[in-house]
């Protein structure tokens, strides 16, 4: 594994910098730190979003059929860290880049790979993840959302979603739902417009924003046949690959490293970094932070071989959830009055995502099993 980047890369990521130097000056304190599903980062995400696609930066690790350039993987991680670690002006555009348009150019039919592919690469098109469900989060396969097929070739959609990111502002949803079966079998996917006759989409106010969290109901929603991604009940071969491609999809290392680098900024401006512990303590979250950019690299640059991620997935997060605490425990120790509204919106938004890092795309808890089962090879229950 080399670990230095080439002149593609590194003139790739200069290009990102010089798009994010647009960035609006009171970026962090008025946009950023609500998240990036709030209205005012969605609508800057729109135009935003048409002038990285216009420097061919949007999906440069796709094939260049499909709107990318061919090039391998690492521009992937590239755009993540620069993204994320900005406060994602992106919006909810990663999800199509990083996993909805990969499992469409992998399981999709030719039909649905020009229907979809473009719209993401040309930043178009924002995605939302119709997973969750009130008694199926980490038991996804306990999702009681029904797709019947109608006869005609098409699907009834009854059911309901539960902490759906982005949904209120997105335009196209990849919906799990049930065509028979039990457990895992009989799960679909379906790609939908998120303004599918008989889907309504509510808010949830969340411990930290407004706007992260959407219930959804489908009460009737018609669905045609092509919007089913994959074979029929065959979904769950479709979830497993979309899991290895989120999980570490979105850089949190890298947001978490640049929030370490300010806050040790502040401590010295304020006299307080000379205190050996808060240099100690700075110390092990930046070595949280490596590890978990390492683990990620690791995982990167088994994909750019084509080898199975196996546990490796698992590990690389969980070890970005400890990076992301790490970071917001320094800030919360040591600079609390800056995390209260008013105070520094780019730590309030590192402390803000850090609070449900060990939840978002599964919890802390299940990819420690993972890891035990996988990887270390011990029994359940062990
Ligand atoms: C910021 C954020 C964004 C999200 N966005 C989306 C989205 O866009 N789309 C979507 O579909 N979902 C989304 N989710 C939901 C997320 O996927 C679920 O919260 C997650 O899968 C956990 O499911 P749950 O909330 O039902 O918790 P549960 O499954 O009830 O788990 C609760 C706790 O129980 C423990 N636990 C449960 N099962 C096990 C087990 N087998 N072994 C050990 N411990 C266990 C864990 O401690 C876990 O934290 C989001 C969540 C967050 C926090």
């Amino acid at each position: 594994m080399n670990f230095a980047w080439d002149e593609t890369d590194i003139a790739y990521r200069e290009e990102l910098r010089e798009m994010l130097d647009e960035l609006p000056a009171d970026w962090w304190d008025e946009y950023a730190a609500e998240g990036p599903a709030s209205p005012k980062v969605m609508t800057f995400a729109r135009g935003f979003n048409a002038k990285l696609a216009e420097r061919d930066l949007v999906v440069r690790h796709w094939p260049e059929s499909y709107g990318g350039k061919d090039a391998s993987a690492w521009k992937q991680i590239i755009i993540s860290e620069e993204m994320w670690s900005s406060g994602e002006p992106r919006s909810s555009l990663y999800m199509g880049s990083n996993w909805a348009g990969p499992a469409i150019m992998r399981f999709g039919t030719e039909a649905q790979k020009q229907k979809h592919l473009r719209g993401i690469a040309e930043g178009r098109v924002l995605w939302c993840q119709g997973f969750s469900e009130p008694e199926a989060g980490t038991d996804l396969g306990n999702m009681k959302t029904r797709a019947e097929p109608d006869g005609e070739g098409g699907f009834v959609v009854n059911g309901s979603k539960v902490w759906t990111s982005y949904a209120a502002r997105a335009d196209m949803m990849f919906l799990l739902a049930r065509v028979g079966g039990k457990g895992k079998g009989g799960v679909s996917c379906f790609l939908i417009p998120t303004d599918t006759p008989g889907m309504e989409i509510r808010p949830i106010a969340g411990v930290h924003s407004l706007y992260d969290f959407h219930e959804v109901f489908f009460t009737d929603a018609r669905v045609p046949g092509e919007a089913l991604l994959g074979e029929e009940g065959n979904g769950w071969t479709i979830v497993q690959t979309v899991i290895h491609f989120e999980r570490i999809g979105a850089a949190r290392y890298e947001k978490a490293g640049r929030a370490l680098h300010h806050i040790v900024e502040l401590l010295k401006q304020r006299g307080d970094f000379d205190d050996p512990v808060v240099q100690a303590d700075c110390a092990i979250a930046l070595a949280a932070v490596e590890a978990a950019r390492l683990l990620t690299y690791q995982v990167i640059d088994g994909r750019v071989k084509d080898r199975d991620p196996g546990a490796n997935t698992y590990i690389a997060r969980y070890a970005m959830i400890q990076a992301d605490h790490a970071v917001a425990n320094l800030t919360s120790t040591y600079l609390p009055d800056l995390l209260v509204q008013g105070g520094d919106g780019h730590l309030r938004a590192q402390f803000n995502s850090a609070i449900t890092a060990g939840l978002a795309a599964g919890a802390a808890e299940v990819q420690l099993n993972m890891i035990s089962g996988r990887y270390l090879q011990l029994p359940r229950g062990a």
